[in-house]
């Protein structure tokens, strides 16, 4: 998974801690990386749920750390498919990890239905919405 960085090279996917206010570790967060310029940008997926949890935190937080892969679906499936073995992070992995994930949530989305719980069913229709960016390609 690279990117064309603007000094020529290329920028490669991976999950990074960013410090928020100096008091918050975000961790696992989907960056491209150059290692050519040293210049990082945020994956496009997942730049408006990074915004969303840095204003909840408001600009003095307390000093904690969040699994960014535990919030985002995206990240999340992004870790698992670079828990599948190698350092880089493979279209195919990404691809699979998310297919694994959405049958996952389709299960509890049937449990919730059936439970005629509304509460959980629209927090896993959320969950399905991050997975079904277009920034994951199969
Ligand atoms: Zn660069």
């Amino acid at each position: 998974m690279n990117k064309r960085c603007q000094c020529g090279d290329l920028q490669k996917l991976r999950l990074r801690t960013v410090i928020y206010a100096r008091q918050v570790s975000i961790t696992r967060v989907p960056v491209f990386c150059c290692n050519r310029c040293g210049s990082s940008e945020v994956h496009a997926g997942v730049k408006s749920d990074i915004g969303r949890l840095i204003g909840r935190l408001g600009s003095h937080p307390v000093p904690r750390i969040i699994p960014f892969d535990q919030v985002n679906e995206l990240a999340g499936v992004l870790s698992s498919a670079l828990e599948n073995g190698s350092d880089d992070l493979h279209a195919v992995d990404i691809a699979r990890a998310a297919e694994e994930r959405t049958n996952e949530l389709l299960d509890l989305w049937l449990i919730a239905s059936s439970l005629k719980d509304e509460g959980w069913k629209s927090e896993i229709q959320g969950r399905l919405a991050q997975l079904s960016s277009p920034y994951i390609s199969s």
